[in-house]
């Protein structure tokens, strides 16, 4: 019999972070300026760890090089995503990826990156970065030139709870006052667009124009990929994009529910409540990987729930 496997996270410490993950998950984050938490990753610039369990101790990516069975036998020479949750105390550069195309050729052989994030809380009058207002590419390329950002860069106000879809070449920056879990490609080509003319060590960061203007998909075609929720008796569900890299569905439960996992591998993120997943009790903070062939998870409590597979 298959089990579910629980992971901790690897944190990062950066200038933009803070203490929100301490507050809101309890987790034993190393200092106040904790801004990321790379909670199912196999990445090799940050592994979580499998914690309890068969598999106790080992990271995602031995499991994806040791126990290819968990993933169905799936190909590929990495795993295909990366969930984090980020804390942002200030506002983060401005910035695009590529696609798999433009990766591979200009980035080694490198990886695009379509990426979705949602609110898991967020300050009043916290705001976003997504897209922009250039109507072609000739303006897209003279209000970077002349540094108009106002003119050029889509900013929205966000609450808990919103979804954004950002597939690769849309322009996007997190905003201060923002606690977010992040779902991607994984892949770490990034091109930065603005950095606020921010000093990093006395020094600007480095700024990717070129790549930038390359990538950027202009005009910005927004696109509201959430479906309608679903009712079901003790529960409710949302499928929140259907996208060719992966599938993000959100369950709130409110006494049980079963969730079928028939995918090579399924992503469980708990946002916010308590229960039990089988017999393994979970909270908000949780994170974890139903293995594949792992069959009917039956899920009981008071739990919101990020459901995503491939
Ligand atoms: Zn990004």
């Amino acid at each position: 019999m298959s089990e579910l496997i629980f992971f901790r996270p690897f944190f990062k410490q950066v200038l933009w972070g803070g203490h929100k993950m301490r507050d809101f998950y309890g987790y034993d984050i190393p200092g106040d300026d904790t801004g990321e938490a790379w909670v199912i990753s196999a990445n090799p610039h940050g592994q979580s760890i499998v914690r309890g369990g068969t598999y106790d101790g080992k990271s995602l990516g031995e499991l994806w090089e040791q126990h290819r069975e968990l993933f169905g036998g799936m190909e590929g020479a990495e795993f295909p995503l990366l969930v984090k949750v980020l804390d942002a105390n200030d506002h983060l550069s401005i910035q695009v990826h590529p696609d798999d195309d433009y990766a591979f050729l200009h980035e080694q052989g490198g990886r695009g990156k379509t990426e979705c994030w949602y609110i898991l809380d967020c300050d009043q009058d916290a705001d976003i970065i997504i897209g922009h207002h250039a109507k072609n590419r000739e303006e897209l390329e003279q209000l970077t030139a002349e540094g108009r950002w106002d003119d050029l860069l889509r900013k929205l106000p966000i609450h808990k709870g919103d979804f954004f879809y950002i597939p690769s070449g849309t322009v996007h920056a997190i905003r201060r006052g923002t606690l977010l879990l992040e779902i991607q490609q994984n892949s770490d080509t990034t091109y930065r667009l603005y950095d606020y003319g921010r000093l990093q060590d006395g020094r600007p960061r480095q700024l990717h124009l070129r790549q930038s203007m390359d990538v950027i998909t202009c005009p910005y075609i927004g696109q509201n990929t959430a479906g309608p929720v679903t009712a079901r008796r003790g529960y409710e569900i949302c499928t929140l994009v259907d996208g060719p890299y992966f599938t993000v569905t959100r369950w709130k439960i409110e006494t049980e529910a079963s969730l079928e996992q028939s995918y090579p591998f399924m992503l469980i993120d708990v946002l916010s409540g308590k229960g039990t997943l089988d017999n393994a009790a979970v909270k908000a903070g949780d994170h974890l990987l139903a293995p594949a062939g792992y069959g009917t998870i039956h899920a009981q409590g008071t739990l919101e729930l990020i459901v995503t597979h491939l």
